[in-house]
């Protein structure tokens, strides 16, 4: 069994609250939120982290890109702003090695990156 959480959510092994999907990402709310907003889009190809993206190919990179920008919009975030936050690696604090994007919005967001 693979025992990445973020695999088998995008499996549909394990519940999440999904707000937009496709055939390559999925988008879910984020179980611990940091924003009143706050979403994590995962390629559905495991990945380990952002210092590995260029495993994914041009295309899936492109497309993705273009996927947080439509997960954002369908929250309701893009006429008031968001922000978009992948960690890396132990200074980063990740602690989900598989790769993801945090979109965190609907309020103003504290001014520390
Ligand atoms: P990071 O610290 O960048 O690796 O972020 C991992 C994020 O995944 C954290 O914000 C967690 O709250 C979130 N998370 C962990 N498990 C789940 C889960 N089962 N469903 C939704 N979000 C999760």
């Amino acid at each position: 069994m693979n025992d990445c959480i973020f695999c088998r959510i995008a499996e549909g092994e394990l519940p999440a609250q999904i707000v937009f999907q496709d055939d390559d990402f999925v988008a879910f709310i984020d179980i611990a939120p940091k924003a009143p907003v706050h979403l994590v889009v995962i390629p559905r190809r495991h990945v380990d982290s952002f210092a590995q993206v260029a495993e994914l190919s041009a295309d899936e990179r492109a497309r993705m890109t273009v996927f947080l920008t439509e997960a954002a919009d369908r929250a309701g975030l893009t006429s008031t702003g968001y922000r978009v936050v992948t960690n890396h690696g132990a200074n980063s604090r990740q602690s989900v090695f598989h790769l993801h994007w945090h979109i965190l919005g609907g309020a103003l967001l504290s001014d520390s990156m």
